[in-house]
């Protein structure tokens, strides 16, 4: 298995250059879906261009719904944080990620009992895994499983100055795994980008993974991937812990902390 750590600079420049075109994009897009909306007031019901101006707005409402997705990969997105657990988000959200995996994908989910808080939104937290999941069961088109793992985690210098863009001390691990098709390493090597995606035409926006990487950036995380084909693919993101709340780590959980990738 590949473990592939990103180029953090390469993505700021990045998120930069989308942000700054999803803003101007979207004060363009506001004149474009006014207007047609202004011409949809001004035309009979039964105008023969009725559909066509109909058209117009709805492809620019999709267009604003990307673009929105761009401002959040590029931070510049408007959140509430506060302090919560992510066992907490993740329960709520489970009907919803049951439904959306159906049958022939079993779940399996290994909450931490003690499981640090950390600072986060939890509509934010419920796009990455929403974007995460819909990738994992599109990776498992004949089934599979996927697992959902939280774990208080302590980063230890070592494992900082071996991996770059890492820091030590004490975090909150998410990690989202499938049995799927698994990324070779030139797709690894692009996936947080935005729109890049491997998908058909109309398929894919390219967009999910910008956006969790934008997310976890915001919350001050950082998020590896371990994938190789037909190898499946683990997803781990690191939250950090809120400061000034001390909790003791159980004993059995002090193994699994030496384990860390
Ligand atoms: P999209 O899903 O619209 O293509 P994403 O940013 O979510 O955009 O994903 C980018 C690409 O990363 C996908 O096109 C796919 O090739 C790859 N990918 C993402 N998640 C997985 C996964 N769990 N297993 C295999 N490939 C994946």
């Amino acid at each position: 298995l590949q473990q592939q750590l990103l180029q953090s600079q390469k993505m700021e420049a990045i998120g930069r250059l989308a942000g700054g075109i999803a803003h101007d994009f979207n004060n363009l897009l506001t004149v474009i879906n006014g207007y047609a909306q202004l011409l949809l007031y001004a035309l009979k019901e039964d105008d023969v261009h009725r559909k066509k101006v109909e058209q117009i707005f709805q492809a620019g409402e999709k267009a604003k719904n990307l673009t929105s997705q761009l401002l959040a990969f590029s931070r510049k997105q408007m959140r509430q944080a506060r302090i919560l657990n992510l066992n907490d988000v993740i329960e709520n959200y489970l009907p919803m990620l049951k439904s959306l995996l159906g049958e022939n994908i079993t779940l399996d989910i290994q909450l931490a009992s003690d499981l640090w808080p950390i600072e986060s939104d939890a509509h934010q937290l419920e796009q990455i895994l929403l974007n995460l999941i819909v990738n994992a069961k599109q990776a498992m088109p004949d089934g599979g499983k996927l697992t959902i793992i939280t774990q208080n985690c302590a980063i230890d210098q070592k494992f900082a100055s071996d991996n770059e863009g890492a820091r030590a001390g004490d975090f909150v691990r998410l990690s989202v795994a499938d049995t799927g098709v698994g990324m070779d390493q030139e797709t690894l090597k692009h996936i947080f980008e935005p729109f890049f995606t491997t998908r058909g035409v109309g398929e894919g926006t390219g967009l999910g993974l910008s956006t969790v990487y934008g997310i976890v950036k915001q919350n001050e995380g950082m998020i590896y991937v371990t994938s190789a084909p037909q190898s499946g693919t683990i997803f781990d993101i690191y939250f950090p812990k809120v400061e000034g709340t001390e909790q003791a780590t159980r004993p059995e959980n002090k193994e699994e902390q030496q384990n860390l990738r």
